[in-house]
Order: structure tokens, then C-alpha cells, then sequence
């Protein structure tokens, strides 16, 4: 679904907040990744969707070419596609949770609103929160409002999924509840890219860890050889400090 080689993205002069980054991810996997702050995770993933243009690599996304040279189109073409949750929510405050999920649905996507909003309140009861649908964001716990955000996100019916610590804004009670809807997610196959500190969930869900730093990956493991027995000291250095 996904294949990179050789990306490197710098922001100003000196410094490559991505450095000679390679990796692929296949249909149905869900690919977490970690690593420091600082150590470009967030540009990573920000490729995969066009929000981050490159400087040089190959990059392929669902088929579609982003390299350095990609235009505005792909762009639009790869959006349709891939849906991301960031860790804030950024859900439209002045819409009611039932009008943020079928927004995009009705306007970009040209579809019926009584459609829309019978898909919207499946996605709703999926994620667990039926009953929220008439009322505001600000009404909602931040764990309830990131599974709107996941909600709308799939309201789009996208191919892979792009998580940016979508529970690190999270009271601690409500990280749960967001990791097992993304669980849910990855149970029912959808590929996914995770940035997340969350090692219980990578241990569980994660089909391969991809450890970064410095802009490059230092490596991609299994999450049982990662957290039992990671192959690099700097990746054992990082777990040290976290776990
Ligand atoms: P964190 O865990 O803190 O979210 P990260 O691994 O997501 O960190 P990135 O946000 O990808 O790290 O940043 C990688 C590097 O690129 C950092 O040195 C950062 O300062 C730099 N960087 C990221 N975005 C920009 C930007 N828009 N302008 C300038 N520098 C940037
Ligand atoms: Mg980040």
C-alpha cells in the first residue's frame, strides 16, 4: 500500500528532518512508529498524505506516485484515500458531531445526506458513542471527541488510516477507550500507520515496529522482538527511558 525509498525532507539549510528513510507497508498491516521527539516521525507520516512535500526519494501511496515533482492533483487523489487523525482533534466547533462526520461526505464526496448520515451513525455506533450525535464538540470528553475524529475520518471510507498520537492529548482514563476503537479498526483489517508511545497497544496490534531517529529509521522489528530484545542500542536506550 505503501512504498517509500530514500525520502529525505529538510527543513532549511542544514538539518534533514527526514534522511535516507525507506520502508513499506503492506495492504492490511498496521505499522507503528516510534522514536524520539524531534526524530521525524510526524514528518513521516505527513508525506504519506501530501500534507509534507519531499525533497528526494520515491514515494508511492496506493499507486500514486508523491515524489518531489507530484502536483496538486495527486494530491486530491491521495486525500480521498487516506484518512488521519492528529492529536488534536480539530473538530468544527459550530457543528453538531452528526454534521462534522457527514460534512466532507455531502460536499466533497457528493452524496445523498440521508446516506451520509446512516453511515455517519453506523460509524458513531462503532466507535461507541451512538448517543452523542446531536450535540457540540464542546459537550464531549477528549476521549469521546477523538473517536469523532476517527469517525469522520472513516466517514471518507479511506484505504489506509494515519494515526499522529491520536491519545497523547488525552486525560489518562480516556486513552483506553481511543486505543480500542483504533484495535477494533486494525481487527478489521485496515492498513495503518501509527505514531504512538503507547507500548502496550504497539505490542498487541502493531504487525511490525519501525524505530526512528535523527530523520532515519534505526530499525523495523517484529513488536516482540522490539520490546523483549530491540536490535540497536539506540533503540534500547529509548525503551529504557520509556517503559
Ligand atoms: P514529536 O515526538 O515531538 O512529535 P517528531 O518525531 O514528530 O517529534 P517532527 O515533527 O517530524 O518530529 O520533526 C522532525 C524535525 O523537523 C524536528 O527537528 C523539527 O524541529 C523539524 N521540523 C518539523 N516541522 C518543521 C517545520 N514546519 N519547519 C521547520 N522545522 C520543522
Ligand atoms: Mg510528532
Amino acid at each position: 500500500a505503501i512504498h517509500a525509498s530514500g525520502l529525505v525532507k529538510c527543513f532549511g539549510d542544514h538539518q534533514r528532518a527526514l534522511d535516507e528513510v525507506s520502508l513499506q507497508v503492506e495492504s492490511g498491516e498496521v505499522l507503528v512508529v516510534m522514536g524520539p521527539s524531534g526524530s521525524g516521525k510526524s514528518t513521516l507520516i505527513r508525506t504519506f498524505n501530501g500534507l509534507e512535500s519531499l525533497d528526494e526519494g520515491r514515494l508511492e501511496v496506493l499507486g500514486i506516485p508523491l515524489n518531489a515533482d507530484h502536483d496538486e492533483r495527486q494530491i486530491r487523489r491521495i486525500r480521498k484515500r487516506v484518512g488521519m487523525v492528529f492529536q488534536q482533534f480539530n473538530l468544527f466547533p459550530h457543528l453538531s458531531i452528526l454534521d462534522n462526520i457527514t460534512l466532507a461526505p455531502i460536499r466533497v464526496q457528493r452524496r445523498p445526506r440521508k446516506e451520509a448520515e446512516a453511515r455517519a451513525n453506523d460509524l458513531l455506533t462503532q466507535m461507541g458513542i451512538a448517543e452523542q450525535a446531536g450535540k457540540y464538540p464542546g459537550q464531549l470528553s477528549g476521549g469521546q471527541q477523538q473517536r469523532v475524529a476517527i469517525a469522520r475520518a472513516l466517514a471518507l471510507q479511506p484505504e489506509i488510516m494515519l494515526f499522529d498520537e491520536p491519545t497523547s492529548a488525552l486525560d489518562p482514563e480516556r486513552v483506553k477507550e481511543v486505543l480500542d476503537a483504533m484495535r477494533s479498526l486494525a481487527n478489521n483489517g485496515m492498513t495503518m500507520v501509527v505514531v504512538t508511545h503507547e507500548i502496550d497497544f504497539a505490542r498487541e496490534v502493531a504487525d511490525r515496529v519501525l524505530f526512528m531517529d535523527e530523520g532515519k529509521v534505526v530499525e523495523t522489528s517484529s513488536p516482540d522482538e522490539f520490546f523483549a530484545n530491540a536490535r540497536e542500542e539506540r533503540s534500547r536506550r529509548f525503551l529504557n527511558q520509556v517503559m
